[in-house]
């Protein structure tokens, strides 16, 4: 009976094993066909200031797939890293994200810097920058247009090339974000030595700040070291005006979320960027 159990538990094990890796097989085929077809769009998110004049926008990468429909970056991302495939594709980000800035100028809409999300894979290649100069050369977008987010976890792989390239950045005039701030393990002190220009607190952080007094504290920490430090604080996933208002009062300068505007395509962000922005 025992034995009986343990072959049927054996063989769940196999198949959702199976199950699983033919789903990443499928789903890496179905990443090739999306690359090789250029089935990706770029969505913008506003960041914006305490008026809320547009400070920048962010790119965030969409993937709506033939059958499963909008596959969220969370998902396909990693394993798009795991396979190498995030190298093609953070190509094609970084050159659309550039056009798609100066097509807005273009259209007598400004020249709006954007803010790029960089994969683990493609900061450590020896090619990165570049392929970031070539890339800024080919389209023509000045570098003081390109921000680029980084996690604290890029940077803690491999401390001493990384701040090399963080130095080559800022020689380049372009810009570092540090995203997801709080969820690494990164002194804020270690902060000092970087050549960064913005923390990005963690959304999980902003999500409780009106009721959990332990993240409240940890914002206002991020907040007023980053203040010391001469660095902007964008707050991440502000959804309500409760949020927005206690993460001012702590002093933050910069705020996205779906409360300020939802990611959108390329159309809608020039409709919003002609349109009256309220304060
Ligand atoms: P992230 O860089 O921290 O991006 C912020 C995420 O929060 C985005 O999710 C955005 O849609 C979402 N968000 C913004 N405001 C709110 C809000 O008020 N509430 C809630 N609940 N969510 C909000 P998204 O677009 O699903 O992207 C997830 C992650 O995937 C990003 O996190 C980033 O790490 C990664 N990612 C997205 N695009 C790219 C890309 O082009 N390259 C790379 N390497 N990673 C990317
Ligand atoms: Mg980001
Ligand atoms: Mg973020
Ligand atoms: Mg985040």
């Amino acid at each position: 009976q025992a034995k009986q159990q343990g072959r049927n538990t054996y063989q769940w094990f196999t198949r959702a094993i199976t199950e699983k890796f033919g789903e990443r097989v499928s789903m890496r085929n179905d990443l090739q066909e999306a690359i090789d077809t250029q089935a990706f769009q770029l969505y913008y998110q506003p960041l914006v200031d305490r008026d809320g004049e547009l400070v920048a926008v962010e790119a965030l990468l969409r993937w709506e797939h033939p059958r499963r429909g909008f596959v969220s970056p969370a998902v396909f991302i990693p394993l798009a890293e795991s396979t190498g495939q995030i190298m093609p594709i953070s190509r094609w980000v970084l050159e659309r994200a550039c056009r798609d800035m100066l097509a807005l100028e273009q259209k007598g809409l400004g020249r709006v810097k954007v803010a790029v999300n960089l994969s683990p894979l493609q900061f450590h290649r020896p090619s990165f920058l570049a392929t970031l100069r070539q890339t800024l050369q080919e389209t023509g977008l000045p570098a003081e247009q390109l921000e680029l987010e980084l996690t604290e976890g890029i940077l803690m792989d491999n401390t001493e090339l990384a701040i090399d390239i963080l130095h080559a950045l800022r020689g380049m005039r372009v810009d570092v974000s540090i995203d997801d701030f709080g969820t690494g393990f990164s002194s804020l002190s270690y902060l000092r030595q970087l050549p960064i220009s913005t923390v990005k607190i963690d959304r999980s952080f902003v999500r409780d700040v009106t009721r959990n007094p332990q993240d409240a504290a940890i914002v206002q920490g991020i907040i007023s070291m980053a203040g010391h430090l001469g660095l902007r604080v964008v707050a991440e996933g502000i959804e309500t005006r409760e949020q927005r208002q206690q993460l001012a009062d702590y002093g933050c300068d910069t705020f996205q979320g779906y409360l300020l505007a939802r990611p959108m395509p390329l159309e809608d962000l020039a409709l919003f960027l002609a349109s009256p922005q309220p304060a």
